[in-house]
C-alpha cells in the first residue's frame, strides 16, 4: 500500500495506513518532479509526502 499525501493530509494518511496495514509506515518526502505529477490521495493539491512500508 501506499499512500500520496499533501501537507495537510499527511495526518489522516498514516493513520490510514495504520489501520490498514498494522504496521509502520514509512513517510517519505517526494522529489520536486515527482510532486509535478502527484496528487494527493484524499485532495486536489499536489501531494508532497509518499506513505508507504519499504
Ligand atoms: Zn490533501
Amino acid at each position: 500500500m501506499e499512500i500520496k499525501s499533501c501537507e495537510n493530509h499527511i495526518g489522516h494518511a498514516l493513520d490510514m495506513f495504520v489501520g490498514n496495514e498494522k504496521d509502520f509506515p514509512i513517510m517519505e518526502k517526494l522529489e520536486e518532479a515527482e510532486k509535478l505529477s502527484t496528487k494527493c490521495d484524499y485532495c486536489e493539491e499536489q501531494a508532497e509526502y509518499i506513505v508507504g512500508n519499504k
